[in-house]
């Protein structure tokens, strides 16, 4: 029987949330360049910006994105300013993630005048890589890439989170999982590599359970076309979640669950899967094992090959009942 904690409001998130930080609509939040294993299966610099913008209109009971966003809508030419500042030391890459902690095909987020000429600065990356809601999917998405240089490939990331609508409907995300299927094979029709965004962890529940549907949600995401799927850890600090948590929905945190998911969706093999790692010390593990677990993880990012969760006496495997 499953069991979804007590329901939230658009208020209750907004009032809870801690202090934004100050974002300049001229500066990107950030950028890096990590490594990624690509479709051209092998390992690759990729750069990530992320692009200040206006923050995302929906309220996700997870989503702490909106802590570097603007409030209101993104200054006309902004966005280009902040890629023309970053791309001359990104070009050691051979893909880019323009992630804007939203929606890059919200018009609010970032100007439908500004798209062709962000396109337009993509030339020498294989694939550039934007976050957006099913929702915002349409015919710009198809726009976007047809002004990509010629050897550049569109991928748009699309949070699925969880494959119940239950669930989705608690986590107010404003779609059901028919319309993330739907918004995913209808970009792949376009052209577009879908990746999607998997989360581990719901308040309330068990380790098992969350494991169950995170390898569920996996499935789903692959079923609907995804070419790639990254598993989220759930993150706290984002003022609702700890609020739940303190009202004791807490959600299963060791890593060994995380090193569990990512083995188990590899050993199904289909397609990439990711750990997202980012915010992972946040996850428990003991001093035996905790940098072990870690190495694991990357082991298993940078390889794509299933490799089993490390034993240690602080934890038990974890099964799907
Ligand atoms: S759709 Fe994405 S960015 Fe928008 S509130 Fe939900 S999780 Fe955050
Ligand atoms: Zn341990």
């Amino acid at each position: 029987m499953m069991r979804i904690p007590r329901p939230v409001t658009r208020q209750e998130v907004e009032q809870s949330r801690p202090a934004r930080f100050s974002v300049d609509p001229y500066q990107p939040v950030g950028w890096l360049i990590e490594e990624e294993y690509s479709r051209n299966r092998r390992v690759e610099k990729t750069a990530v910006v992320f692009l200040a913008n206006r923050e995302c209109p929906l309220r996700c009971v997870m989503c702490d994105l909106w802590k570097q966003t603007l409030v209101g809508r993104t200054p006309a030419g902004a966005v280009v300013a902040q890629l023309e500042g970053v791309l001359p030391e990104l070009r050691a890459a051979t893909q880019i993630k323009l992630y804007n902690h939203g929606n890059f095909f919200d018009p609010l987020a970032v100007p439908m005048a500004d798209r062709r000429a962000i396109a337009q600065r993509m030339e020498g990356f294989h694939t550039v890589i934007v976050e957006n809601h099913p929702r915002f999917c349409g015919p710009g998405c198809a726009e976007f890439r047809s002004w990509l240089p010629e050897a550049t490939q569109l991928e748009v990331a699309m949070g699925l989170e969880v494959a119940n609508d239950l669930w989705l409907r608690w986590l107010h995300k404003q779609m059901t999982v028919a319309d993330f299927c739907q918004a995913a094979q209808w970009l792949v029709r376009q052209g577009i590599f879908v990746r999607a965004f998997v989360l581990l962890g719901l308040p309330g529940t068990e380790a098992a359970e969350s494991l169950h549907w995170a390898l569920r949600s996996v499935r789903e995401a692959f079923r609907a076309g995804a070419d790639v799927v990254s598993i989220i850890p759930l993150r706290s600090g984002n003022g609702i979640l700890d609020r739940l948590a303190d009202e004791g929905w807490r959600w299963p945190s060791r890593l060994v669950l995380l090193e569990t998911a990512l083995f188990l969706a590899l050993q199904e093999k289909q397609g990439r899967v990711f750990a997202d790692l980012w915010q992972v010390e946040n996850w428990e593990a003991c001093p035996e094992c905790r940098s072990r677990r870690l190495e694991n993880l990357c082991y298993m990012n940078s390889t794509q090959q299933p490799s089993e969760p490390v034993a240690c006496r602080c934890s038990t495997p974890i099964t799907i009942p």
